[in-house]
């Protein structure tokens, strides 16, 4: 129970990474507003995140849309009073070749992935000034550092690991951690949509030779999210079982 009484949001919350995410912060005791665009899968994160004997709210927000960022803050303030971690997971990908990718496809990913987790932010930072105490975790991907058919999404995943290196200077000393976690190849609805053969290859550039679970990830940020990570900002975790080794 490492976040007994904590307040926590997580974006993109509804299914996969975000989900699992969601569950490990309310078994280690925080209350948790699960936020996502689907409101069927986010209502019932918030059933077995009550089932847990914490406070569970679903939201249904898009993150893209400054009013859909402002209504997961205006519902903390209202709910919980305080906000003590924000994980930005939201995240899409709409993969294609640079050169046959549509104006519609970059802006969608950016506007989610990348401008998405600036709303937020900016919004909990507010808050979070306030109270001199907060945990900003940022979901990034080792895409950020390229990836064939993937320009826009391994841009706005660059862009989370600048936003979140300046925001981890300019908070320090409001006692805000602000890190960044990028899986690797986690076993989620985004990654089953990849063709056999793509992920035969990709498997094989794995030095643990397996997918990662949502679990795996969401460990990670349960300790990002705890005390025990005082002394961490700024930080880039790989969870990718060496991936990117
Ligand atoms: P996922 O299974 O597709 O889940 C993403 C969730 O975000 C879905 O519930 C989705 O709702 C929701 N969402 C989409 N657009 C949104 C918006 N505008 N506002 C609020 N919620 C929105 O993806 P995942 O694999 O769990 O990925 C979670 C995060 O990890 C993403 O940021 C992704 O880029 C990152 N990541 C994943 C992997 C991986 O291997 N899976 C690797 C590296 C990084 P819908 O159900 O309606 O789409």
């Amino acid at each position: 129970m490492r976040l007994s009484g904590k307040k926590a949001v997580v974006t993109g919350s509804g299914r996969g990474i975000g989900r699992a995410i969601a569950l490990k912060l309310a078994q280690e005791g925080a209350d948790v507003i699960a936020a996502d665009i689907n409101a069927e899968n986010v209502r019932k994160v918030a059933e077995e995140i009550k089932k847990l004997g914490v406070k569970g709210i679903a939201l249904k927000v898009d993150v893209s849309k400054k009013e859909g960022a402002e209504k997961i803050f205006k519902t903390i303030k209202e709910e919980f009073g305080r906000l003590d971690v924000l994980v930005n997971n939201a995240g899409i990908n709409r993969d294609a070749m640079l050169h046959k990718m549509t104006d519609d496809e970059w802006n969608q990913v950016l506007a989610i992935n990348l401008t998405g987790v600036f709303f937020c932010t900016r919004a909990a930072a507010k808050i979070m000034r306030d109270q001199r105490y907060g945990r900003i975790i940022n979901i990034s991907s080792a895409s950020w550092l390229g990836n064939i058919g993937q320009a826009n999404y391994s841009a706005s995943k660059a862009g989370v690991l600048g936003l979140s290196r300046t925001a981890a200077r300019e908070l320090a000393r409001k006692g805000i951690t602000v890190n960044v976690i990028c899986p690797g190849f986690i076993d989620t609805e985004m990654t089953r949509a990849v063709p056999e053969r793509i992920k035969e290859i990709i498997l094989s550039r794995i030095p643990t030779r397996r997918i990662g679970k949502p679990e795996e990830v969401a460990n990670v940020v349960a300790f990002l999210a705890s005390d025990e990570a005082s002394y961490v900002t700024g930080a880039i975790i790989d969870v990718g079982g060496g991936m990117v080794l």
